[in-house]
């Protein structure tokens, strides 16, 4: 068995006694860690949970969250992390396409998940021991299921541009490999003390952190939520080794006033993601001697494809770096061949943590594939010496504070409102969220529609932060010869940051 499932009780053999997770007060073992997984895994499977099956798991961080993973890994059964700042219709829509087996939820949400149709459990955060109702003692059997590298260990959920959110497979093989790429890359070790306070129902916290630190043996600090002054002041008392941020994070940390006199010097790995990282902001934190960590990555690549590493040099500051250790990239020009250094294409991707499609999707990964790579529908550019450099995007989506937003699903929303007769949303520059939606509106005639109005309208459909900032009411929408809206143009008129 080389599944994800199998990792607490390889570990628990190896490190019992270290400390795998540490949240709050409570301290968990490797070999507590192993316990509690087998005693969960018996009770998914009292309730039916069988190898294929999804499990469902909505809460902030927590020590729950990873017993829930590894024991639904260990049964075979596919783990579907839920992203906890999605409204009830959101979670209701990926619900209904992944239909799970079972929903395991924080009950901090149990309003979001009350009119579901699908069986639950209720839990409360409780150090890893939240789940000891669903738990159930075996006398010694162990579960024994055999699982391979090309089953699948997750699916998560990405919106994208066609407006319905895919599921994301990812393999115990993928995400194993992820975790190999950052061993190489990262150089994690034993001793490595992790900081986790990015959500963990993204890749970037569990893939880039968590997992990896678990498979050398390292320590987790789980936190539910981020909170700068708390990270500085935990870094400095836990001395804190590696560390997961978007730049939302990393620039919240540098305006706390306790940053510039905390001691930082634990820090060996501070990682960035998810979004292009600001060269000022870089700079800011270069100047404490701490280098930030530029990745690049996908969800469909587990989601780990470049990085600028430590010893990279600093002319390089400013780059995603170059291909993690066992994946390739490369940068496709219009023409469909290789570009050459400076002209800009499109980024492709290949390798063993590449996910092998969409659930229950098969042309959505038909279209998003080209023989074995993947097309990232970013555009980014090589220097000379094979450093890439993301520049653009062709897919129409914008970053709020490490979220992505595809305008296509908030425009269907804004669509709901009766008196809206046409609508475009862009992605505007914002100095704390890096991007922010303004939706662009042409009311229906003699409709009074005020921003107020649509904004309330808004929400409780989409999550808060695909909700636009701002609404600006205009006579027409540019369109082509053909009558296809002109997303550019709208960017090129309304797309500025004072509007
Ligand atoms: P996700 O699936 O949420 O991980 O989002 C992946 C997308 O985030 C990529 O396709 C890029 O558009 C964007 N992204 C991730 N990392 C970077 C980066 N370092 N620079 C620019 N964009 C990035
Ligand atoms: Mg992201």
């Amino acid at each position: 068995d080389s599944g994800i499932g199998s990792w607490p009780a390889r570990r628990a053999r190896m490190t019992p006694g270290a400390r795998a997770f540490v949240q709050d007060d409570a301290v968990v073992t490797y070999a507590e860690v192993d316990r509690l997984v087998e005693a969960v895994a018996h009770g998914l499977r009292a309730r039916g949970v069988a190898a294929g099956d999804r499990v469902a798991f909505l809460g902030l961080n927590s020590i729950e969250l990873a017993v829930t993973l590894f024991a639904t890994a260990r049964l075979g059964a596919v783990f579907l992390p839920l992203n906890t700042r999605l409204a009830p219709p959101e979670l209701a829509w990926i619900l209904n396409d992944a239909e799970p087996a079972l929903l395991i939820h924080a009950d901090d949400f149990q309003e979001a998940v009350a009119t579901l149709d699908l069986p639950r459990h209720r839990f409360t955060a409780a150090g890893g021991h939240g789940l000891d109702a669903l738990a159930v003692e075996s006398a010694g059997e162990r579960i024994d299921v055999e699982v391979g590298l090309d089953d699948v260990f997750m699916i998560q959920y990405t919106s994208g541009t066609s407006g319905r959110p895919k599921g994301v497979m990812l393999t115990h093989g993928n995400i194993a490999w992820n975790a190999f790429n950052l061993l190489v890359d990262v150089d994690i070790r034993s001793d490595e003390i992790a900081l986790v306070t990015a959500p963990l129902f993204h890749t970037a916290a569990l893939n880039q952190v968590l997992l990896p630190t678990f498979l050398k043996g390292g320590t987790s600090l789980i936190s539910a939520r981020f909170d700068p002054a708390t990270a500085i002041a935990t870094i400095e008392r836990e001395r804190v080794t590696l560390l997961f941020g978007v730049t939302s994070m990393y620039q919240a940390l540098a305006q706390e006033p306790t940053w510039a006199t905390a001691d930082l010097g634990s820090l060996r790995s501070a990682l960035s993601g998810g979004a292009p990282i600001p060269r000022t902001l870089l700079d800011t934190w270069q100047s404490r001697g701490l280098h930030i960590i530029q990745g690049y990555g996908l969800t469909e690549a587990s989601p780990g494809t470049t990085m600028l590493r430590a010893g990279d040099g600093l002319e390089k500051l400013g780059s995603a770096g170059t291909p993690c250790f066992f994946t390739d990239v490369r940068v496709v020009a219009p023409d469909g061949e290789d570009a050459t250094p400076g002209q800009p294409g499109e980024v492709h991707v290949s390798g063993p943590n590449v996910t092998p499609g969409y659930w229950h999707n098969g042309a959505a990964t038909d279209a998003a594939f080209d023989g074995p790579w993947l097309r990232t529908g970013d555009v980014a550019v090589l220097d000379d010496d094979g450093f890439l450099y993301v520049v653009d995007r062709v897919k129409d989506m914008f970053i709020s504070g490490g979220e992505n937003v595809y305008p296509a699903e908030v425009e269907q929303a804004v669509y709901t409102h009766p008196d809206v007769a046409e609508a475009a949303v862009i992605g505007v520059p914002d100095e704390r969220w890096g991007e922010v939606g303004r939706a662009v509106v042409v009311r229906r005639p003699d409709s009074a529609l005020t921003q107020a109005d649509l904004l309330k309208h808004l929400d409780g459909r989409l999550a808060r932060y695909k909700i636009p900032k701002a609404v600006v009411f205009v006579d027409e929408i540019p369109h082509n010869a053909s009558g296809k809206l002109l997303k550019s143009r709208v960017r090129e008129l309304y797309g500025t940051p004072e509007g």
